[in-house]
């Protein structure tokens, strides 16, 4: 069950619109539903990726607005009980009126927890009566305007803390009932995987010996490859014992089909490209007898831009010379070249004799694991708050940057929408900060990690 939270107030404080503006297009009017009273609406509602079901206390309007007439009260009380969270709307322009201090007094003699909305607070008419609110000892306002949209987003910070819990709650209940499943959490059929690199790095090698049968004609001359594009093998993990399914994206297979152009250099980011679309994970090859070079840079960013997992493999271990300083060479000139991941995995293996493949495969599944896994609002908005105490914004200009809440947007690859005012102003230091330490605090080390950050409308 999702949490209910009841929306309150004297009649024409805009209830109903701010009704409206949580529950947007989904809104389903229980009138229609037998048994439930006509006063009485309920929807979906969603405040930043906060889900819960709001109930509007409309109805009561018809009654006498100077007094708080006993049906109201039998009304509320009703609905109250269910609820776990209430959302007491006064009218900042109008200000506080006998019958605004009359509720108030009374929501203090309840339990629900009680958020204060000052609606009607967009412009300057608003300003006083979101300071009279504060008289009515239920804590800080949120001040809003439902019927522009503003500042409604900010019911978040308000309403997280209480009914946050539940929400989360909710949402992996349904999961379990299979009603509502996230992309990150549906389960991972097999790792959909690319080798892509320069000719002759030894995709064609590593298939062959990854796959244990000849069926990749490899040699000297590049583009010799039979036509397969993707190839199912269930591949043993030595380290768990477990059988894994993977599925091959044979990209030297494509390369083939456009063999008739000779511009291998060119062709191999075209490759890449077009694995790509497919992959989840993709492995990037070098050969250690030539090093990075420009062109594998190249191909990296594009698989990093595309949103892919990356990883590096330097092949053709077993003839590297001077071993260690090739290895950190490129590991450092990875980290300096690709500024989107930081810490990228980087392997050394050899397609001619096996060495290192089963790390490196192992290590495939891991980065696909964090690369669909989604972090509980919860857990994000704690490191969100600790992360901006050990290190707050700025304030260019002397104007506090306020950074509100972060949630998940999507996975595969994280996606994360940070709330705040006046972002135009954050630095992009502060954004690599941000992002830096979703990668190295919350597991997504070496993925690349979207953030966009959104002023609440
Ligand atoms: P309810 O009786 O509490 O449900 O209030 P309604 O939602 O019916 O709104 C009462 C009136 O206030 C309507 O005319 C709305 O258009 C207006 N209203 C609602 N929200 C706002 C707001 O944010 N700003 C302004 N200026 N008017 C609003
Ligand atoms: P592709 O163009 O990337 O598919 O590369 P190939 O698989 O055709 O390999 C190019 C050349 O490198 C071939 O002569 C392979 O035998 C050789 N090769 C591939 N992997 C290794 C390796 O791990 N060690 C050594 N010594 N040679 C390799």
């Amino acid at each position: 069950m999702k949490p209910q939270v009841i929306i309150i107030g004297r009649p024409n404080v805009g209830k109903s619109t701010l009704f409206n503006r949580l529950v947007g297009k989904k809104l389903a009017l229980v009138d229609d539903q037998p048994g439930v009273t006509r006063d009485r609406r309920m929807g979906d509602a969603v405040v930043a990726g906060l889900e819960f079901t709001a109930v509007d206390t409309a109805g009561w309007e018809d009654e006498d607005p100077d007094t708080l007439p006993g049906r109201m009260r039998a009304q509320t009380e009703v609905s109250i009980e269910g609820a776990d969270a209430a959302l007491f709307v006064i009218d900042a322009r109008a200000g506080l009126t006998p019958l605004d201090e009359e509720i108030a007094r009374w929501l203090r003699t309840q339990s629900v927890p009680v958020v204060l909305v000052a609606n009607k607070a967009e412009g300057a008419a608003g300003e006083s009566g979101v300071l009279e609110c504060y008289n009515l000892s239920l804590g800080e306002p949120v001040a809003l305007s439902a019927e522009h949209g503003e500042g409604v987003a900010d019911l978040f910070g308000a309403l997280w803390p209480v009914i946050g819990e539940k929400a989360e709650g909710s949402e992996r209940a349904g999961e379990i009932e299979g009603e509502e499943e996230e992309d990150g959490e549906r389960p991972l059929g097999p790792l959909k995987l690319a080798i892509v690199g320069r000719p002759n790095a030894g995709k064609s090698t590593l298939i062959n010996r990854l796959l244990g049968e000849d069926r990749l004609l490899t040699g000297p001359e590049a583009g010799i490859t039979r036509d397969s594009i993707a190839v199912d093998w269930n591949w043993l993990d030595s380290r768990t014992g477990e059988r894994r399914d993977i599925r091959l994206i044979d990209t030297a297979g494509m390369r083939k089909k456009a063999q008739v152009v000779e511009k291998l250099e060119k062709l191999s980011v075209a490759d890449a490209r077009r694995a790509v679309d497919f992959a989840e994970v993709v492995v990037l090859l070098l050969d250690a007898t030539r090093g990075l070079e420009h062109q594998d840079l190249k191909i990296a960013s594009m698989v990093l831009e595309e949103g892919r997992a990356l990883m590096v493999a330097i092949n053709k271990w077993d003839i590297a010379d001077n071993a260690s300083s090739l290895f950190n060479g490129i590991k450092g000139a990875l980290d300096e070249g690709l500024s989107q991941v930081r810490g990228l995995p980087v392997f050394a293996v050899s397609a001619k004799t096996g060495k290192g493949l089963d790390t490196m495969l192992h290590a495939a599944f891991e980065l696909r694991d964090a690369w669909s896994k989604r972090v509980s609002t919860a857990a994000l908005n704690r490191w969100f708050d600790d992360a901006l105490e050990a290190n707050p914004p700025p304030a260019p200009g002397g104007k506090r940057i306020k950074l509100r809440y972060i949630t998940q947007a999507g996975t595969r690859p994280p996606r994360f929408v940070v709330f705040g005012t006046r972002l135009d102003a954050l630095p992009k230091s502060y954004e690599r900060y941000l992002v830096n330490g979703i990668r190295r605090e919350l597991g997504f080390d070496a993925v690349p990690v979207r953030v966009v950050l959104k002023s609440p409308k």
